[in-house]
């Protein structure tokens, strides 16, 4: 009884966490910033929001591309600071008063928690 409840826990430790953690957020998180959409662009914005993934391509620049103890935040051009700057302030722009596609809204919150997605995969997890 107690060695197969030591084994459960085991198993638990085998799984992946960080992985899903990060790539549960890249997905599933534009989901549920979409409903803050108007109800007909809420299937075009979350498309949106997982197309800003391409933000990742600044990464082919790095050598190695891809390092899981490396912090992409501050290191990568489109995940500096000033390009996440740019980001936040893309969430609050009056698109409507400016008369600019609604859509760079939606590209502005996928980026922004892009970089949350990308800050607690470094910060909580190593
Ligand atoms: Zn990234």
């Amino acid at each position: 009884m107690r060695s197969a409840r030591v084994m459960n826990l085991n198993m638990l430790e085998t799984i992946p966490w960080r992985t899903i953690t990060h790539y549960g957020l890249h997905f599933i998180a534009p989901l549920l910033l979409a409903f803050f959409f108007r109800k007909d662009r809420r299937v075009k914005a979350y498309l949106i929001m997982l197309a800003t993934m391409v933000v990742d391509a600044d990464h082919l620049l790095a050598d190695p591309i891809f390092d899981p103890n490396r912090m992409s935040i501050g290191f990568h051009p489109l995940h500096s600071y000033f390009a996440i700057a740019v980001y936040v302030i893309m969430c609050f722009l009056p698109y409507e008063k400016l008369h600019w596609p609604w859509w760079l809204r939606a590209v502005g919150v996928g980026l922004v928690f892009h970089m949350l997605t990308d800050w607690q995969d470094y910060v909580l997890w190593l």
